[in-house]
């Protein structure tokens, strides 16, 4: 079914489910001005001092470069120290305090779920205000823009560390999608929103919900990889349908 605004009949589903967990993607960010890799935007930030982001994002580059990597980093992280959350992402937050359980997992790095006070969250793809270290592997914030020291060091062993984001070429934290994928086999309503669903295995855990038993509902501007597979598509933007679930109903 392919919809445009949250019905009734959605309502209820929202209104009845007990258990719900959410994937987003890098389309809930877009009203807040974070650019997507697909689906509209501004595309020539994929492309710096004529690199790639597969390469520049890549377990390759970090091996040989590290220093490189940070400044490509630097660049990104630039460019969000002055956005904020959107109203998607609020509605999120307050969506979370509603449920008996409630997962949002989310292939954002950008940390605006957490801005919007979204507390349990899972970072598929960590987080673009971490580094991590290379030797001893422990993390820690480093908010720094531009960073002072390039590459940061490590606050445990003063090793050079690197930032604690999943790179083109390597496995996802481990355990985080263990947890991801037991969320949402447990949700009864499954969300994904904002996600072309074309990066795996992140794309595998609407089809984990669907499989064992959840309603699936997608909101996206446009139909999607996974749109075949849903329940419900709500086309539209994440900023003004999110919101509309827990509007006040006279
Ligand atoms: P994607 O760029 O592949 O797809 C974005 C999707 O969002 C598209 O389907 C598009 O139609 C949709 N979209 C655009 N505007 C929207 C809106 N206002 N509301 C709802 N949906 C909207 O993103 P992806 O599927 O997350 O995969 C990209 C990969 O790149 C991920 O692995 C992610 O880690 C990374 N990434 C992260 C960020 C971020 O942290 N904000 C930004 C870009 C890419
Ligand atoms: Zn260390």
């Amino acid at each position: 079914m392919v919809l445009t605004e949250v019905t009734n009949e959605l309502q209820t589903m929202f209104d009845n489910a007990r258990r719900v967990a959410v994937l987003t993607g890098a389309g809930i960010s877009a009203e807040s001005g974070v650019p997507t890799f697909r689906g509209g935007g501004d595309s020539s930030i994929w492309t710096w001092r004529g690199r790639p982001v597969t390469e520049l994002s890549s377990a390759e580059l970090i091996a040989s470069n590290p220093t490189l990597v940070w400044e490509w980093f630097d660049y990104r992280r630039g460019m969000l120290l002055d956005l904020q959350p959107n109203a998607g992402h609020y509605a999120l937050a307050q969506w979370e305090r509603r449920f008996e359980e409630f997962t949002l997992i989310t292939q954002n790095i950008d940390d605006l779920h957490r801005t919007a006070g979204s507390l349990n969250m899972l970072e598929l793809h960590g987080n673009i205000w971490r580094a991590r270290c290379l030797r001893c592997r422990s993390t820690f914030e480093a908010r720094e823009c531009p960073l002072e020291q390039n590459p940061p060091l490590c606050l445990a062993c003063g090793n050079a560390a690197r930032p604690d984001v999943v790179l083109f070429g390597e496995m996802l934290p481990e355990g985080i999608f263990e947890r991801a994928e037991e969320a949402s086999a447990r949700a009864d309503l499954f969300f994904v929103i904002g996600t072309s669903a074309v990066v795996y295995p992140a794309a595998s855990l609407p089809i984990v919900a669907k499989q064992s038993g959840a309603k699936v509902i997608e909101i996206n501007p446009e139909e999607t990889d996974i749109s075949f597979l849903v329940d419900v598509t709500v086309l539209g933007k994440a900023g003004e349908i999110l919101p509309q679930f827990i509007k006040e109903r006279g």
